[in-house]
């Protein structure tokens, strides 16, 4: 099994039902099942500020799929969401961002892991805290706690 940390973020229409509705239908993905989940918290906007805040969470995950399987399933669930890609870092019902996949590291062109901005993201970094122990290492980025 690998295991894999997904970010979960929303700000249009009620985000909570829609984070929640996600982990449910990522934990509903056949061979694969949710581990653990943060809590939720609330961030402000990255790029354009003119949108609503968002709500983000960090879930940990066992899966069968291989990375591209998986970024294929989760951009189905935000199809069903009805997310529009209009702008980038425009406002969305729902985003789901692959941290982590087991210690690998991808540079595709579809798929980059570890996740080139969690780093700089504390509403990414907290939440994965949450899941993670004091001596949580990101594959090419050292311990986990340096950038908190
Ligand atoms: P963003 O999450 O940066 O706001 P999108 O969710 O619209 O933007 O994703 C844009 C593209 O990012 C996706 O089509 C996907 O191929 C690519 N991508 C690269 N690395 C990752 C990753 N680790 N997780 C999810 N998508 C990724
Ligand atoms: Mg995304």
């Amino acid at each position: 099994m690998n295991i894999v940390f997904i970010a979960l973020g929303s700000n249009l229409h009620n985000p909570i039902y829609h984070l929640e509705k996600g982990i449910r239908q990522i934990n509903h993905l056949p061979n694969t099942s949710i581990i653990k989940r943060s809590s939720l918290y609330k961030s402000e906007p990255v790029g354009p500020k003119n949108q609503p805040n968002y709500i983000n969470s960090v879930i940990k995950i066992k899966t069968k799929y291989e990375p591209i399987e998986l970024l294929d399933l989760l951009q189905d669930i935000e199809n069903k969401h009805h997310r529009k890609r209009i702008k980038k870092w425009g406002p969305r019902t729902l985003d789901l961002d692959i941290l982590l996949f087991n210690n690998i590291e991808i540079n595709s062109d579809r798929l980059i892991v570890p996740h080139p901005e969690m780093i700089n993201r504390d509403f990414v970094l907290i939440p994965l805290s949450e899941l993670t122990n004091y001596n949580f290492t990101i594959p090419k980025y050292g311990k986990l706690t340096k950038y908190i």
